[in-house]
């Protein structure tokens, strides 16, 4: 049996690479070489032990959660159709462990899917075993080593697609990691007509300019809210996309600078219940639209939107890659994407 290298997430911090067997393909299903894994702010979260002590994860993770995956068709069984050994895909990790038959899956929302099915072993891995759905060609002018960005590029692109933009809103983005970066990218490209961001590191703030945002204000500010304002004018924001979560007030602030009868779309993960000033809310006749995932919105799938996007230049999402390292040495590639005062935005392992 031919091996192939996989992380095991072995408990707080400890994340290690073992021998195991490599998939051998199925007739109905696909063998994918991986170049290009991402670590992801869940991946960092699950790394942390926090949702062990919560009881929505145990020691040890195989895989260690990796979920965000381009490579090259290694070997393709006899029953498929769609890709061919050879190929350059993304892997939509959600629509490629879909049933495909149940009313989530119906309804293009691959993320919500009620009977998930997996083929194989997943994560920060060599080798992929995966269903020939959910698999999307990767354009020329798309390095293959950066390409696995389309991924948490395509859950900021969903949740703004979500607020049907008509053209020439104005939206503010709170936060400037990967979500938010890509926020205003897609904001930009659907039509936007001023977007505002809120970026805590330098960094961050320094890349904001190519990501579409027209004015860049610093999250430490003491009187952000009184800023933002100032930028939207009195009437406030008609979008608002909050990327932030943890601990940080970022969504009582975005009921703050909404105008009334607008959206403000969720994306951030917040560690613990966060109270809402709901009076507020209801005053404005606020809608709150949490997002999670991606899928396919009207005819086309936020993968195929987002490549293009990449290809283009539109919303060079390549450019949030700061660092990327072997599979070899995962282990100081989680400390390096954990410690965000060094210039980190996003750090890629290629195998
Ligand atoms: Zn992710
Ligand atoms: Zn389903």
């Amino acid at each position: 049996m031919a091996k192939m290298r996989s992380a095991v997430l072995v408990g707080p911090r400890d994340i290690r690479l073992e021998e195991v067997e490599r998939p051998v393909v199925a007739r109905d299903t696909v063998v994918v070489k991986l170049e290009s894994l991402g670590i992801c702010g869940s991946n960092l979260h699950w790394w942390t032990g926090a949702p062990v002590e919560q009881g929505l994860m145990r020691f040890p993770l195989p895989g260690g959660g990796g979920h965000e995956y381009a490579g090259v068709v290694d070997e393709v069984g006899s029953d498929v159709t769609r890709v061919k050994a050879g190929d350059r895909v993304a892997v939509d990790f959600f629509e490629s462990t879909s049933c495909g038959d149940c009313v989530q899956c119906g309804a293009g929302l691959f993320g919500q899917c009620e009977r998930r099915r997996f083929l194989g072993l997943g994560g920060f891995t060599e080798y992929l075993m995966t269903g020939e759905k959910g698999l999307y060609p990767i354009p020329d002018g798309v390095e293959l080593g950066l390409a696995a960005v389309v991924e948490p590029m395509a859950c900021a692109a969903s949740g703004v697609r979500r607020a049907n933009l008509r053209g020439g809103e104005t939206v503010v983005v709170l936060g400037a990691g990967v979500l938010g970066l890509c926020a205003a990218g897609a904001a930009r490209a659907l039509g936007a007509g001023k977007v505002i961001i809120s970026a805590k590191h330098d960094a961050q703030a320094a890349l904001a300019k190519r990501f579409g945002a027209d004015v860049v204000v610093r999250s430490r500010e003491p009187e952000l809210v009184e800023r933002i304002k100032a930028e939207t004018g009195p009437h406030g924001a008609d979008l608002v996309v909050e990327t932030v979560g943890g601990h940080a007030p970022t969504l009582s602030q975005s009921i703050e600078i909404l105008r009334s009868g607008c959206t403000v779309v969720v994306l951030g993960l917040f560690d613990e219940p966060v109270p809402v000033d709901t009076w507020s809310a209801v005053l404005k006749d606020a809608r709150l639209l949490f997002s999670l995932t991606y899928g396919l919105r009207g005819k086309r799938h936020d993968f195929e939107l987002c490549l293009e996007w990449m290809a283009s230049g539109r919303v060079p999402a390549q450019e949030l890659v700061t660092h990327v390292r072997p599979l070899a040495e995962i282990a100081e590639a989680f400390e390096l994407a954990a410690d965000k005062s060094r210039g980190v935005i996003k750090v890629m392992l290629n195998p």
